[in-house]
């Protein structure tokens, strides 16, 4: 049964919540996308609202409990009047700006493209409207959302304004809509708020191009030494290779490279405050950089890992591989000669297969545990132990996969076509690097420096002539 002042709107069934006497009465300029969804959801969270509509006339527009009216009259509601318009006709509010003259605006506008004008479309409107308050707000939340209620992955509202007190009360209508407003400060602000939504994958772009260039590399590196090589050499014809024995090489080399560039600023951090003697002092900027897109890198990495695992399980469908042991089996009967087992590479190869499995599994453990929804979940300390000890151990099996695969094949001439390397060398540079500067860190005396540096100890400078 409807309760005495409850709304319950007609395309949707989501009970409204009783009007909140408490609560300011808030006035939306826009009938849009935007406009109409805003206006629901404050309804739902008990705000009495009032549109301001070039149709004031078309009440269908608007969700059910909520009043629309012409601009100047919907102004005069309220103190706070929300600009769900497009920034191109923000010159019709000046229209009726003796109206706005003091209220608080809330700019909510996004643009097409980053940096698509020279002022934010927030500055813009307070350089319109200058006797306005202007806050800039709830551009990051997408009118879907705040239909559906999914709000999930866009719970953070940015919000910028040069008056606290306006600033104060967008902030609390965010926080009754169950948002979770971020100040980011003055106006100035706001161009880098309107350029949030517009952003694609900004803490992914470096790691993919490492990923992309590391891959790119190591093809043509493999592609040198197993299609052109055989190719120069015995005019034999390989380029079948590039399909699947290729990508094969490529996808376990740069998923080790990337694994190890995981933890390898994590040294060079630790080897510059070993050498400045102090905590205080900034990284390069390349290196803070690097550190900031280490998930993202582990992430890329594990990928590769998958694909590696994929790439190898398909091995025994391949019509040459098939075609290597038939030919293998038929030579044997032929020569009537039988190769005898031998335990050592039953050894090699089981240990090979166990290592990269082990491997694998805590690969996949670190990713799982980067994730938010997990990461939230465990401890300072627990995600400190996963991704450190346990990380370094994956990166310890995942290198010993590789020198197991190797095994004589380091040593052993025909493997290195050109003189060069097989690619299996070349991953293991930066990781067994890693490794060595690692254990060299992990020296009792060292260890014990970069904890006390870590703590806020400072080696005081040369000139005050008292070392520790
Ligand atoms: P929309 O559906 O196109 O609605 C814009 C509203 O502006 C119209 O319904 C109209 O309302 C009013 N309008 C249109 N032309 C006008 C003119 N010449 N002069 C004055 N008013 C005019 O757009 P929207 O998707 O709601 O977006 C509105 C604002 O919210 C935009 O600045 C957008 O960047 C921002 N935004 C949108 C979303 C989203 O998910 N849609 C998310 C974040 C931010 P009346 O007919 O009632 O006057």
């Amino acid at each position: 049964m409807k309760q005495d002042g409850e709304i319950r709107d007609s395309s949707n069934s989501f009970p409204l919540q009783t009007m909140d006497p408490e609560k300011p009465t808030v006035c939306i300029f826009g009938t849009g996308d935007f406009g109409r969804s805003l206006g629901l959801r404050l309804i739902q969270c008990g705000y009495s609202v009032v549109f301001g509509s070039r149709n004031p006339n078309s009440s269908n527009l608007v969700p059910k409990g909520a009043e629309i009216l012409s601009h100047t009259e919907a102004a005069k509601k309220s103190s706070i009047v929300i600009i769900a318009i497009h920034r191109e006709h923000y010159d019709y509010l000046t229209g009726f700006a003796d109206g706005l003259k003091g209220k608080v605006l809330v700019d909510v506008s996004n643009n097409l493209k980053i940096n698509q004008y020279p002022e934010s479309n927030a500055e813009y409107l307070a350089d319109l409207l200058p006797e306005c308050n202007v806050v800039k707000a709830f551009n990051t939340v997408s009118a879907w959302a705040l239909q559906s209620g999914t709000l999930d992955a866009s719970r953070q509202v940015f919000m910028c304004g040069d008056d606290a007190k306006a600033k104060e009360e967008v902030m609390k209508i965010a926080r009754s809509l169950g948002l979770m407003p971020v100040d980011q400060g003055s106006l100035l602000a706001a161009k880098e708020i309107e350029n949030y939504p517009l952003q694609l994958f900004p803490m992914w772009r470096l790691p993919c191009y490492i990923c992309a260039g590391f891959t790119l590399l190591i093809f043509l590196y493999c592609l040198v030494i197993e299609v052109f090589h055989p190719l120069a050499t015995k005019r034999e014809d390989a380029s079948y290779l590039i399909v699947i024995t290729i990508p094969n090489r490529v996808f376990p080399t740069v998923s080790l490279i990337l694994l190890a560039l995981c933890y390898l600023p994590g040294i060079l951090a630790a080897v510059i405050q070993l050498y400045r003697g102090t905590k205080y002092s900034r990284f390069p900027d390349w290196l803070d950089q690097w550190m900031l897109c280490r998930k993202q890198l582990g992430l890329l990495g594990l990928a590769y890992a998958f694909l590696h695992t994929i790439y190898t399980l398909v091995m025994p469908i391949r019509y040459y591989v098939r075609w290597w042991s038939n030919h293998y089996v038929i030579a044997e009967a032929k020569g009537n000669t039988t190769y005898p087992f031998s335990n050592y590479y039953a050894w090699l190869s089981d240990s090979y297969v166990a290592l990269g499995i082990l491997g694998l599994f805590f690969y996949v453990l670190l990713g799982i545990t980067s994730l938010p929804s997990v990461s939230n979940a465990v401890n300072w300390r627990e995600f400190r132990f996963v991704q450190s000890k346990l990380g370094y151990l994956t990166v310890v099996l995942c290198t010993a996969h590789t020198l197991v695969y190797g095994g004589d094949r380091f040593i052993f001439g025909p493997f290195y076509r050109w003189y060069l390397p097989p690619s299996f060398v070349l991953s293991l540079i930066i990781p067994c690097a890693l490794l060595v500067m690692k254990f060299i860190l992990i020296v009792p005396c060292l260890d014990q420096r970069i904890t006390k540096i870590r703590q806020g100890w400072e080696r005081k400078s040369k000139t005050d002539n008292s070392d520790s």
